[in-house]
């Protein structure tokens, strides 16, 4: 059993105020194997204002006093990767080879965002003015269980690089990875205040830093509905708001696409993380008359994912994240088959031999047209839906037809005409023949998919008030 019962607030591990106990249950077995103890109001309060009595000095630190941080944290998150990578299998059953990478690049993180610090100016000339950029303040963290230690790093390290401090709310469900990266930065020995963790719910805990009028930013990570919440709670102290929220991105693949690549690697985008992935690629959009080939395919990479014990380095799907989760997605399944859509291979149920843990058939659906509920809401499970278009005309109208534009998709062996479909593509970003990883490329949303970017220079500004002084520049005299 994993109890965590402390809090991280003004550099030590304290009993919350908040006496609630949460179960923490494995998603694999179905067992509870853990208990988190959650912190309050008053709890968020206390760490708010540590996080305030540390900004005037902190705010001031030079970048190699920040450097250094970041460099210490680097060294302490990576001598616990091994224990995050072990938290993440068992808190969502994240298959263990990528959970193993996540961890490597939680700690990554750290030096990459030390290196754009490094490289920033944060005193510019614009014209005849000078223009500084000063950090914001107090900023709210508040994440969700996926990956979560990542985006906490993440969020932490660009605004530690710009001279902010941090109260972090995490997912309740995430309790045993922030749990490590407290212990990190624990030993890492900030400046008391820098960073304080408080495990508590989105609706005590989150809510206070939304409306708390010495919190200046709130930086989200997780679905639209509870981004909406907090944008309008922070609206009367005037909260910078950056939001990364859901999505229901389109892999387009065109019809010159090498397609025994291209429909695995579709399979594999749509798949990854155990489907629980705002990037995921859950519409693909193929030619009209290339789709009995493309089910064919799909139904051959969907058939030879391995489904099972996250711990086993051969699975590449594990469970879903909690029953309610579970149940969600199983409803999306059953609305699939409900309203007509050609169910290629998966469907309701749990896989045989998984009955135990919140496991889901890998789920490919064809024909789905792009009014049917799985074509629109986001399912943040392994259910692929496949839809065919006659023109890239419409395959690009079909895929800006949503509310979301977190990331986008395309395939083709023409590197042009990938890039020309590309630029028309409404999302934050948009990859071309697969998945890549940029840790310096701006991430974000377009439309319901959020406000602001993050990573690189680009996360790092929005960590940053910008201020012009009129009169000082040399022309001035
Ligand atoms: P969620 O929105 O339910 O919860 C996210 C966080 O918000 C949690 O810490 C939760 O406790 C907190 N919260 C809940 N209600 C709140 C309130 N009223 N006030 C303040 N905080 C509150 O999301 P989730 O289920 O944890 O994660 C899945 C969602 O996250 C999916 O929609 C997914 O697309 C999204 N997500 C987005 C990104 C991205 O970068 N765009 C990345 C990962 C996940």
């Amino acid at each position: 059993m994993h109890i965590i019962d402390k809090i991280y607030i003004n550099g030590q591990f304290v009993t919350p105020h908040g006496s609630e106990v949460l179960d923490l249950v494995n998603p694999t077995t179905g067992r509870v194997d853990g208990q988190v103890r959650l912190g309050d109001v008053e709890d968020a309060r206390r760490a708010v204002a540590a996080a305030k009595a540390a900004f005037p000095a902190f705010s001031r630190s030079s970048k190699a006093e920040r450097g250094a941080i970041l460099q210490r944290l680097h060294d302490a998150v990576l001598a616990r990767a091994e224990q995050a990578t072990a938290a993440l299998v068992e808190e969502y059953g994240g298959p263990v080879n990528t959970s193993a990478g996540r961890s490597q690049y939680t700690a990554a993180m750290f030096l990459d965002v030390r290196t754009v610090m490094q490289q920033h100016e944060f005193t510019r000339t614009i014209g005849v003015s000078k223009v500084v950029l000063e950090p914001m303040g107090v900023v709210g963290v508040i994440t969700p269980w996926n990956s979560s230690a990542w985006f906490v790093a993440n969020k932490v390290a660009a605004a530690i690089a710009a001279g902010c401090t941090v109260v972090v709310k995490p997912s309740e469900l995430s309790a045993r990875q922030n749990q490590i990266l407290a212990e990190a930065i624990h030993e890492a020995k900030l400046p008391p205040g820098v960073v304080n963790i408080v495990n508590g719910r989105g609706d005590v805990v989150g809510a206070e830093l939304s409306v708390h009028p010495d919190v200046t930013k709130i930086s989200f990570t997780g679905s639209t509905p509870v981004g909406k919440t907090i944008a309008r709670l922070g609206v009367d102290s005037m909260k910078r708001i950056a939001l990364e929220l859901g999505g229901k991105s389109a892999n387009v693949i065109l019809d010159d696409a090498d397609f025994e690549r291209a429909i695995p690697n579709a399979v594999a985008a749509c798949f990854m993380n155990n489907g629980q992935a705002c990037i995921a690629g859950t519409r693909l959009l193929v030619p009209e008359h290339r789709l009995e080939e493309v089910k064919l395919l799909a139904k051959m990479a969907a058939e030879a994912v391995l489904v099972g014990d996250p711990r086993d380095p051969a699975v590449a799907l594990g469970p879903i994240v909690t029953q309610k989760q579970y149940e969600r997605v199983q409803g999306y399944i059953a609305k699939g088959i409900e309203e007509g859509a050609e169910l290629v291979t998966g469907g309701l149920g749990k896989p045989p031999g998984l009955e135990a843990g919140h496991f889901v058939k890998p789920t490919v659906f064809a024909c789905v047209t792009p009014h049917m509920t799985i074509a629109r809401e986001e399912i943040f499970g392994p259910v692929l839906s496949i839809l065919t278009y006659r023109s890239e005309e419409e395959a690009i109208a079909m895929a800006n037809d949503t509310p979301y534009g977190l990331q986008a998709y395309v395939s083709s062996t023409d590197l042009a005409r990938a890039n020309r479909v590309a630029e028309q593509l409404v999302a934050g970003r948009v990859h071309i023949n697969g998945i890549h990883w940029d840790l310096n490329a701006p991430f974000g949303g377009f439309k319901q998919s959020g406000i602001g970017r993050e990573f690189g220079p680009y996360g790092l500004d929005s960590y940053l008030e910008t201020k012009a002084i009129l009169g000082e520049t040399a022309q001035y005299r």
